[in-house]
């Protein structure tokens, strides 16, 4: 089974899934991207980090499933991510790759993470982030918001425990099935 994580940028869904891995064994798929390394990353664990004109390569070469330019940099999922793992697999995906995804393999399994407004205003706040880009977050998250009911779930990040156990149970009962 094949589960994508995605939302607007600010919802909270790293922490979701980072607190996920301590719960429930899963593969996290890692993808190539051309964006610099933050501090604290591994290549190979968090992303695989190539250049751009590496990445390109991985393009022509059929590598990826799926591939999109999020920000300045490129973003892309290996299709060896997802062959031959005994475990369930999860991709984090931003909105759009995600859903180009959803729509190609309904088969997989659709998770959109979302926030209200005023909360998601206040977590690109306390990032650190300036008015005008706060503003351009907010517009693309409402674009991104049109989106959401393409998806099998839906999940409103109010507290991250419950949002971890409904992913959770959300997993359990579909692998039970
Ligand atoms: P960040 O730079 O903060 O690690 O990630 C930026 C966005 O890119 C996040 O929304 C993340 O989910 C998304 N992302 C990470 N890997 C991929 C990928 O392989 N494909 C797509 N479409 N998005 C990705």
């Amino acid at each position: 089974m094949i589960y994508i994580i995605t939302g607007p940028s600010g919802v909270g869904k790293n922490t979701i899934i980072n607190e996920l891995s301590n719960h429930i064994n899963i593969h996290f798929s890692v993808s190539h991207t051309t964006r610099e390394k933050r501090q604290g990353e591994v290549d190979g664990k968090d992303y695989f980090f190539v250049s751009e004109e590496e990445f390109k390569n991985l393009i022509d070469k059929n590598f990826f499933i799926e591939f999109e330019q999020y920000g300045d940099a490129f973003y892309g999922t290996g299709k060896d991510q997802i062959k031959n793992k005994k475990e369930v697999i999860l991709l984090d995906l931003e909105v759009n790759g995600a859903t180009k995804l959803l729509k190609q393999y309904p088969h997989f399994i659709g998770i959109f993470i979302d926030i209200d407004n005023d909360s998601l205003k206040e977590r690109l706040k306390i990032r650190g982030h300036d008015n005008s880009f706060i503003q351009e977050r907010m517009k693309l998250a409402n674009l991104q918001r049109e989106k959401k009911h393409l998806y099998n779930f839906n999940i409103k990040n109010v507290d991250l425990n419950t949002s971890v156990k409904e992913i959770i149970d959300i997993i359990y009962d579909l692998e039970e099935r």
